[in-house]
């Protein structure tokens, strides 16, 4: 492990100055992030602000142009060009920062259990019997204990995007990054998604959140960071980035969500 003598031992997250192009489009122009263990970080910003790019660019879905990403005080050892300079400790690293994708990503020929052993006896080679015992005990947390035969397509989008929490929960991840988890759930099938993520919140789980849910982000988030086209515009405290923007194209944002 690469000691840096700069990360306190709580840590959970650090990213500093990241930059990601595509092609010619700079979308992400220097972001800075660091969440302590048990913080909730919600992301807000606009369409097209880079959020999802951001997240994705932390667990390297996508490869960022320049920037540090450090993971529980190791950082991700990156050339000067953004690739991974050992894929071996990126793998290992990528497994502590789970990801809930807006459109729950579940294997679709996989009952849900097996869905949520794949990463546990596959990657981290647990033990396949515990893997499963696990599973059950994840799945009943999220409501879903009676559905571990099933597969997807037999469930609502709101049970899909729990079980898909399930899945990210399974590997005990270090942070936990959703990107917009409700965004394409029907509106009756939001409450229950949120309510698993509030409890995840309520124990201390390490959540980088990005969401369109203003109401949410200020019950569940100890930081709210607003992202205005690949920039930092403002960030604090819930109740003072909500009560009190200074920025007007926060004001404005937050008149148009509001
Ligand atoms: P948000 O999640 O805030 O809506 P995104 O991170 O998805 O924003 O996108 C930010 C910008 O980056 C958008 O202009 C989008 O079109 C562009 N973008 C995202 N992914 C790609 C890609 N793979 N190739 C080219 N442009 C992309
Ligand atoms: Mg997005």
């Amino acid at each position: 492990m690469n000691a840096d003598p700069e990360t306190t031992p709580d840590e959970a997250i650090r990213v500093t100055d990241l930059h990601k192009s595509f092609g010619s489009l700079e979308v992400l122009k220097g972001v800075s992030l660091t969440a302590h263990q048990g913080d909730v970080v919600a992301i807000i910003g606009g369409s097209g602000s880079g959020k999802s790019t951001f997240l994705r660019c932390i667990n390297f879905l996508e490869t960022p142009s320049s920037g540090e990403i450090v993971v529980n005080g190791e950082p991700i050892e990156m050339r000067p060009d953004g690739t991974p300079k050992d894929r071996r400790q990126l793998e290992r690293i990528r497994t502590r920062l789970a990801m809930v994708f807006q459109a729950f990503n579940l294997w679709t020929h996989r009952t849900l259990l097996e869905n949520v052993i794949e990463v546990p006896v596959h990657v981290l080679k647990v033990p396949r019997d515990e893997a499963i015992k696990r599973a059950h005990q994840l799945l009943e947390r999220v409501g879903l204990g009676d559905k571990a035969d099933t597969f997807p397509s037999f469930l609502s989008g709101g049970q899909q995007q729990r079980a898909a929490i399930a899945r990210a929960l399974a590997v005990d991840p270090s942070v936990m990054l959703f990107d917009e988890p409700t965004s394409a759930l029907d509106p009756e099938l939001v409450g229950e998604v949120l309510t698993v993520i509030r409890d995840l919140a309520a124990e201390g789980r390490t959540m980088l959140l990005v969401t369109h849910e203003m109401k949410f982000a200020r019950e569940v988030a100890t930081h709210v960071v607003y992202l205005f086209e690949g920039k930092i515009e403002e960030q604090g405290p819930p109740d003072e980035l909500f009560d009190n923007p200074k920025s007007a194209r926060l004001q404005q944002f937050l008149k148009s969500v509001g």
